[in-house]
């Protein structure tokens, strides 16, 4: 391709409504602009970097079995209706009416859709596993669009959906989608991680998200170098720590006058906070409930929410006081039950012996409180926010924090689509049974920005070589360089290699401007000082790297980085 025939409309301004990297240089690059709030038209260059990007999405989802298949994305509101979807995904849907009135969406996701085409198609065990797939746009109104097409209203997504008949094969698809999904991220050339995800209170079930790490991630990601084990933070859990070896204390009440903050308390008693129960309460539906944590630890909501499985709110203080009749800073669990109230404690509360806590009393505390001799506890649950540096669950090793961008999901479903919308096939012994499914996600133009946002400097993008718009960026320095320039092009593309030639009229200084804006791996420049000696100059860009090779050599050398640059998947 010759730049003076292509378009890439860089930009010298930062633009000011971008916050993040990968959205600036994406403007910037002339790669996307934005056409409404998260909804942007992809120019060249993107779309090249699309293109290679679901290329292999595609290649790996056929040799893990998938079939690709192309469904509406504007969908009839009644089979939506059917799950009960079309009241619970609220204003993120985007909800439209034909010239009859009758109700439609653009697709969000696409289980309502698929399972009614599987319903009406599949009728027999036989006919199983079914792997369908496709790769379209999706919609959603997204409360906050934000960082350009890390967080669109409309994406380009790849969704596949698993029918099988029993859990075991459910288990199946479930591997090969996993396996096929670390292939997939290996063969873009990213650094990422496969996650224990939440998967929220309905489905319960396993789910996994992968995520290419990047600073300016919306995940945080605990994982541990020791063992396998990572997960993101709304999931993560730690090992617990042993019992305390201490004998039960008699119980003290204790004088504390304005001391109602765990800080406060812990010093004026001289604690440490890891003595005390910090003791919170939520309202779920009309109850309230106690729940307990450390004091040195941090309540997670996601955890507790899936506990609940109901919509829950954290209970100020002052309403707990009106309630319950207690003086707001010195609530504990000693007592409560008298007042009917539910407790819940983190698992640890089972570790801690001789604790301090509120002593429902005005400006006071009690010491050497000890769970079933002086309270006790109607559930347990793993409710704390677990952090870098606790002990891994599986190995004790100190975990680690990065924070990384999701770019696929995959998912057990079970039964919950294919029960609702009465998707049923028939089993060896004749027997009517609901699918058993599975949903896979990729955010294919999600990757685009991920990618960005892990591989830039200062002066632009990086692009890894297996998605990089160009592998080979030719730039001559002058006019009287274009001759030769022209050849090595012409060589490279007999090669197979696809090079952008900056043929254009440019001060040399702008186009080296613009190759490490738009970031292509490789960059010859062809110049006069190089070429007196036969030679031309390479930068690489990931690294920063110059070499010069001889003008003979230029595509063996071109050839043989590539090579040593494509990830292959094992
Ligand atoms: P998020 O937590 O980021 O909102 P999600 O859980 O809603 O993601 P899924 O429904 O699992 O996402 O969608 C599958 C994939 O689609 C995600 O892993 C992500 O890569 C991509 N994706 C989701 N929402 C968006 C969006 N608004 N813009 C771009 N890509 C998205
Ligand atoms: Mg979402």
């Amino acid at each position: 391709m010759r730049y003076s025939q292509y378009y890439i409309p860089t930009l010298r301004e930062i633009p000011a409504e971008a916050e993040i990297d990968s959205h600036k240089l994406m403007l910037r690059a002339g790669m996307i602009r934005k056409a409404a709030a998260g909804m942007y038209s992809f120019l060249p260059l993107a779309y090249r970097v699309l293109q290679k990007i679901t290329k292999i999405v595609e290649e790996e989802m056929d040799r893990a079995g998938g079939l690709q298949v192309l469904l509406p994305i504007v969908q009839p509101a009644d089979i939506w209706h059917q799950t009960g979807r079309w009241d619970v995904y609220g204003d993120e849907m985007f909800r439209l009416q034909d010239r009859h009135k009758r109700d439609f969406c653009l697709g969000p996701t696409h289980e309502e859709m698929i399972t009614t085409l599987v319903k009406n198609e599949v009728r027999s065990y036989r006919e199983l596993p079914l792997r369908l797939y496709q790769i379209q746009n999706k919609y959603r109104d997204e409360i906050r669009p934000r960082y350009g097409v890390m967080r669109a209203r409309e994406f380009i997504m790849k969704d596949l959906y698993s029918f099988d008949r029993d859990e075991e094969g459910l288990n199946r698809s479930y591997e090969a989608m996993y396996e096929a999904y670390t292939r997939i991220f290996t063969r873009l050339g990213l650094k990422f991680r496969a996650v224990e995800a939440d998967s929220g209170a309905i489905g319960g079930d396993v789910s996994h998200e992968f995520m290419v790490l990047a600073p300016s991630g919306e995940s945080v990601i605990l994982y541990c170098e020791e063992c396998a084990y990572a997960a993101n933070n709304e999931k993560a859990s730690a090992a617990l720590p042993v019992k305390v070896e201490e004998a039960f204390l008699p119980i003290e009440q204790v004088h504390t006058p304005e001391q109602t903050t765990v800080p406060a308390v812990t010093a004026y008693l001289g604690v440490e906070p890891s003595k005390l129960v910090k003791t919170l309460f939520y309202q779920v539906g009309e109850e309230l409930v106690a729940v307990l944590v450390r004091g040195d630890d941090e309540l997670n909501e996601i955890k507790l929410g899936n506990l609940f499985n109901q919509p829950y709110r954290l209970a100020p203080p002052e309403e707990v006081a009106e309630r319950l009749d207690l003086p707001v800073g010195y609530v504990g669990p000693v007592g409560l039950r008298e007042k009917e109230v539910k407790i819940i404690a983190d698992l640890r509360i089972k570790t801690m012996v001789n604790v301090v806590c509120g002593a429902n009393r005005r400006d006071y505390h009690l010491r050497n409180v000890n769970l079933e001799r002086d309270f006790s506890v109607d559930t347990f649950a793993d409710l704390r926010l677990a952090k870098a540096g606790d002990p891994c669950p599986h190995c004790q090793q100190p975990l680690q924090e990065t924070r990384g961008v999701e770019v696929g999901h995959i998912f057990k479903l079970g039964t919950k689509y294919s029960s609702a919308l009465r998707a049923h096939f028939r089993d060896e012994q004749g027997e009517e049974k609901p699918f058993i499914m599975g949903c896979y996600g990729i955010g294919v133009s999600r990757i685009v920005a991920a990618a960005i946002e892990q591989n830039n400097d200062q002066d632009g993008i990086k692009w890894p070589v297996p998605i990089a718009p160009f592998q080979v960026l030719i730039l001559p320095i002058n006019s009287e360089q274009l001759a030769t320039a022209e050849e090595i092009y012409q060589q490279l593309r007999a090669a197979g290699v696809e090079v952008l030639l900056d043929d254009r009229e440019e001060r040399a200084g702008v186009k080296f401007k613009d190759a490490d804006l738009i970031g292509i791996p490789l960059r010859i420049t062809v110049g006069p000082k190089g070429l007196a000696q036969g030679e031309v100059e390479v930068k690489v860009r990931m690294t920063g790297e110059e070499l010069r090779w001889p003008l003979a050599e230029v595509t063996s050398q071109v050839l043989a980085f590539l090579q040593e640059n494509t990830p292959e998947a094992k």
